[in-house]
């Protein structure tokens, strides 16, 4: 005879915890509304649901493993939706030795995203080649995409990993909706050859 299947045998208590609330933005509250401005209500939303792509090549991936995990869970950021297509994904993470050879996939990956975009360095390597000064290492991903935030570390700890997108989290929340059409971003991605 097939044994009953029971779920939530010890139902725990969690009315007594709270729930965490984003705050809210700057604006004009009332009986029955609140106003405030567009870009605003944006940013809050894109803060917190960024969608990162992992680009780990080496040791520093295993850290960010650990950072997903249920100890450090990143979904309490909103980044749980880990994705490998660029075309859905908005914050390009770049963990582990840079080959040059490596350099224009980083940057073909990059271009397939959509705007707007972040990139984040993560660890020595992705930042500056990190201990590998050598021929073949690219010195820096910086070299080949902009990079929004870098992460220091060898490897960075989760921790480190967590700050570093709290820190792009900043970036999103406070970004003018015309940032990414003005002359100076114009600019930047032109020294980088992107039109
Ligand atoms: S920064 Fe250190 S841990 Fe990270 S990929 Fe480079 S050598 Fe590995």
């Amino acid at each position: 005879m097939a044994r009953p299947v029971r779920f939530n045998v010890n139902p725990k208590d969690f009315t007594d915890r709270g729930i965490n609330q984003v705050e809210l933005p700057d604006g004009h509250m009332g009986e029955g509304f609140f106003a405030t401005s567009f870009d605003k209500v944006v940013g809050l939303a894109r803060k917190n649901s960024i969608w990162p792509l992992p680009f780990a090549t080496s040791c520093c991936g295993i850290e960010f493993m650990a950072t997903m995990g249920s100890h450090y869970d990143l979904a309490r950021f909103g980044s749980e939706r880990v994705g490998f297509s660029p075309r859905q994904c908005d914050l390009l993470m770049v963990m582990g030795t840079i080959a040059k050879k490596m350099g224009p996939v980083v940057r073909q990956v990059y271009l397939q995203m959509a705007e707007p975009r972040w990139v984040m360095a993560v660890g020595a390597c992705a930042s500056s080649g990190g201990i590998f000064d050598t021929y073949s290492v690219l010195q820096g991903i910086d070299q080949v995409v902009p990079v929004d935030v870098y992460v220091p570390g060898c490897p960075p700890r989760p921790e480190a990993i967590i700050d570093g997108v709290l820190k792009i989290q900043d970036l999103i929340h406070n970004e003018s909706l015309r940032r990414r059409h003005s002359n100076q971003y114009k600019n930047l991605l032109e020294t980088y050859g992107i039109q």
